[in-house]
C-alpha cells in the first residue's frame, strides 16, 4: 500500500488555518479585509474575551447569494481572481480563497449574508469544518461572520493563545492599522459588549490620523504629495519634535494594503537623514499607489509583505518627498508654515534684517573681483556670507518671504551662557547656541566643499601628528578631501603627517585633537558606507570643534548674527547629529502651567 495519502479536506483546512489564522487578530484582519473588498462603508467588529470566545465582523457591503455563500467556504474558492494573469494584478485585499474555510475549520462558525438581488438571506453554520445547517433567513444586505470558541477542536493551538489583554492588544492594532488606511469607512470595535473604538467615516485622512494616533500630532504633521507616471503617493509625516522609540508609528499602505517593507522604511529614514538621533522613530502614514501589476502581493501568507517591480523608484520617491517635506517645513523657520502660493516676487527683507543689509550684500558681491565675498564679522569670524548671495537671489523669486525667520525673533537674552531666549508671537523660543552654530558651520563647510571654495589659513608653525599604522593609512585616504575642506595635511614620512593650513573657521582651535578624532571615527565606521558618509562625519567633527561652546558669553550682535546665519541653513532645526537646535514653549503651555487655563 502506498505511504503517501491525500489529506482529507477538513485536515488540510486545519493546516491552512495554521498559516492564515495565527490568532484572533489575524481572523479579524481577514474578515475586515473581506468586508472592504465587498465595498462596505460600515464595518463593525465585536469580540469577547480577546476573541477567544467570540469574533464577529458585520458589514453593509455587497453580500452574497446562497450559491456564492456555499462556495465561499470551499478552499481556493474566491470571486477575486480567475486567471494566472489576475494573480499578478491583484486589486483586492484578499485573493487566496483560504480565509473563510480556514476560520470555519477551527471554530464554531456562522455566516449570514444577503446580496441586493436576493429577497432573503442565507445562514450557514459550520462546526470545525463540518457544515451543520444551511437555512434561509431574514437579513439586511451585507455579511456577518461569527467565529466562536476559537480552536475548540485544536487544543494544541488553543494553548498558544495568550492572555486576553495580549490578544486584545494585537486585535486593536490590527483594526487600527486597517482603519488608518481606509478613512472613508466607518469602523467600530467592541469588547465584551463595551465600545473600544469608533472611527466615523471622514473625507479627510488627517481626521482619521489624528483620531488614531492622537490629537497632539495634529499641528506637527507635514504633508507629502508625489506623483510621477505610474507612481503616486500621499502621506503625512511627523516633525522631529514628535517621535517615538519604536517603528510602531510608521504605517505604510500600498494600494490600500498595510504592509511592512524594509525598503520603504529605509527610504523614510533616509528622508529624515540628519534630523533624528539614534533610537528615534518618526510617525508616518504613507499611501502609495502603484499599478496592480507592478506589485506582487503573493509573497507572504498573511500578505504583510509585498515585492515591487520598481523598488528603486519607490525608494527614491519616498526618500525625496520626505526630505522635501521636512526641508519645506524647515524653511519656514520657527513657526507653522504659512506659505502662500504664487505670491508676487517682491524684493522684501526676509533672511536679512533690512533692505539695507540686502543691498550691502549685493554691493559687496559686485565689488568682489571673483563675484565672491567673504564678510567676516567680528563674531564668529568664521561666519561668511558667501553662500547667502545665491540664496538671496533664489529667495527673491520664490514665495518664501512671508515666512517667519529666526532673524525676526525678539531676543530676550542669553540664558546660562548656553541658550538664547527669544520671544515669538505664540511663545518662548530657546535656541541651543552650540547646536545652532554647529549646523551653520556644517552647512557652510559642506557647501564650500562642493563648490571647492573652502578658504584656509596657513599655520605659522606647521603641526606634526604621529599615528599608528592603521590610522596613518586611513588619514592618507582622507587627505585629498581634507585638503578640499581647507585642512591641508601632508605625509611627512612613515606614519607622521604635518598640518600646514586649517580652514578659516578653525583658525584659533586646537587642530591635533580634531584630526585624531576624525581618523578614529573613520576607523570605527570604515569606508564601506561610501566616501560621502566618511566626509560628512569629518565635516560634522570640524563643525563641532569650530562651533561656539556652551558656557560662552555672546554679545547682542553675536546673537543676531547667529540667528541670521541660521536662517540661511537648509536644515536649521537640527544639528548635524540630529539634535534639535531650538525648542518652543507655547503660550498655551505656559498658561496651562500657571493654571490660567485648564
Ligand atoms: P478571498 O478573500 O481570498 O477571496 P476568503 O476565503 O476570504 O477568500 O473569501 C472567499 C470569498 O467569499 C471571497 O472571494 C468573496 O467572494 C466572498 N466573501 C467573503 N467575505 C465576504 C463579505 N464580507 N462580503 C461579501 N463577500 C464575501
Ligand atoms: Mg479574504
Amino acid at each position: 500500500m502506498s505511504k503517501i495519502k491525500i489529506l482529507p479536506e477538513i485536515l488540510s483546512n486545519k493546516i491552512a488555518a495554521g498559516e492564515v489564522v495565527e490568532r484572533p487578530a489575524s481572523i479579524v484582519k481577514e474578515l475586515v479585509e473581506n468586508s472592504l473588498d465587498a465595498n462596505s462603508s460600515r464595518i463593525m467588529v465585536e469580540v469577547k474575551k480577546g476573541g477567544r470566545s467570540l469574533i464577529r465582523v458585520s458589514d453593509n457591503g455587497v453580500g452574497m447569494n446562497r450559491d456564492d455563500a456555499m462556495l465561499s467556504l470551499e478552499r481556493y474558492a474566491t470571486s477575486k481572481i480567475y486567471t494566472d494573469g489576475d494573480l499578478f494584478a491583484i486589486n483586492t485585499l484578499g485573493f487566496r480563497g483560504e480565509a473563510l474555510p480556514s476560520i470555519a475549520a477551527v471554530s464554531k462558525f456562522c455566516l449570514v449574508t444577503r446580496d441586493e438581488a436576493s429577497s432573503s438571506g442565507t445562514e450557514i453554520i459550520v462546526h470545525g469544518g463540518t457544515i451543520k445547517k444551511v437555512s434561509e433567513i431574514g437579513a439586511p444586505q451585507g455579511t456577518m461572520v461569527t467565529a466562536e470558541r476559537l480552536f475548540f477542536n485544536m487544543p494544541a493551538r488553543r494553548k498558544f493563545l495568550k492572555t486576553v489583554t495580549t490578544e486584545m492588544g494585537h486585535l486593536v492594532d490590527a483594526v487600527t492599522k486597517i482603519a488608518l488606511g481606509w478613512p472613508d469607512v466607518q469602523f467600530r470595535l467592541t469588547h465584551n459588549e463595551k465600545p473600544v473604538k469608533n472611527w466615523p467615516a471622514t473625507g479627510d485622512p488627517v481626521d482619521r490620523i489624528v483620531d488614531v494616533l492622537g490629537i497632539d500630532i495634529k499641528n506637527d504633521l507635514y504633508k507629502i504629495d508625489f506623483s510621477s507616471n505610474d507612481l503616486s503617493m500621499t502621506g503625512w509625516i511627523s516633525s522631529t519634535r514628535n517621535t517615538r522609540r519604536t517603528s510602531r508609528g510608521i504605517h505604510v499602505y500600498v494600494n490600500g494594503r498595510s504592509i511592512r517593507d524594509r525598503v520603504i522604511q529605509h527610504a523614510l529614514f533616509e528622508g529624515y537623514s540628519g534630523r533624528l538621533v539614534k533610537g528615534q522613530f518618526p510617525l508616518a502614514v504613507l499611501f502609495i499607489h502603484v499599478p496592480y501589476d507592478q506589485v506582487d502581493v503573493n509573497v507572504h501568507p498573511a500578505k504583510h509583505e509585498v515585492r515591487f517591480a520598481q523598488q528603486k523608484n519607490i525608494h527614491e520617491a519616498v526618500r525625496r518627498s520626505v526630505a522635501e517635506a521636512l526641508q519645506h517645513a524647515d524653511q519656514s523657520g520657527w513657526t507653522v508654515p504659512k506659505v502662500k502660493a504664487n505670491q508676487p516676487s517682491v524684493r522684501q527683507p526676509g533672511i536679512y534684517e533690512s533692505k539695507a543689509d540686502f543691498d550691502r550684500l549685493e554691493k559687496q558681491k559686485k565689488d568682489s573681483p571673483s563675484g565672491e565675498m567673504e564678510v567676516l564679522t567680528s563674531f564668529p569670524s568664521v561666519f561668511s556670507q558667501k553662500k547667502d548671495t545665491g540664496r538671496v537671489q533664489a529667495t527673491v523669486q520664490s514665495p518664501l518671504w512671508e515666512r517667519k525667520r529666526f532673524g525676526d525673533l525678539q531676543v530676550i537674552g542669553q540664558f546660562h551662557d548656553m541658550y538664547i531666549l527669544c520671544e515669538s508671537d505664540d511663545g518662548l523660543i530657546l535656541i541651543d547656541q552650540h547646536a545652532a552654530h554647529e549646523r551653520i558651520l556644517f552647512e557652510q563647510l559642506k557647501n564650500r566643499f562642493q563648490k571647492r571654495k573652502n578658504t584656509s589659513q596657513k599655520l605659522l608653525i606647521p603641526e606634526t601628528i604621529d599615528l599608528g599604522y592603521r590610522e596613518a593609512k586611513i588619514l592618507e585616504r582622507l587627505i585629498p578631501d581634507l585638503n578640499k575642506l581647507g585642512l591641508e595635511v601632508a605625509p611627512f614620512g612613515g606614519d607622521t603627517f604635518v598640518v600646514k593650513a586649517v580652514p578659516l573657521l578653525l583658525k584659533n582651535k586646537e587642530i591635533k585633537p580634531l584630526v585624531i578624532e576624525m581618523v578614529e571615527k573613520t576607523a570605527q565606521v570604515g569606508f564601506s558606507f561610501g566616501m560621502e558618509r566618511v566626509l560628512d562625519q569629518c565635516i560634522e567633527l570640524m563643525a563641532c570643534h569650530g562651533a561656539i561652546r556652551a558656557n560662552q558669553r555672546l554679545s547682542d550682535k553675536e546673537i543676531q548674527e547667529l540667528l541670521h546665519q541660521l536662517d540661511t541653513c537648509d536644515q536649521p532645526s537640527n544639528c548635524p547629529h540630529g539634535r534639535p537646535t531650538w525648542i518652543r514653549i507655547g503660550l498655551k503651555e505656559l498658561e496651562k502651567m500657571f493654571k490660567r487655563i485648564v
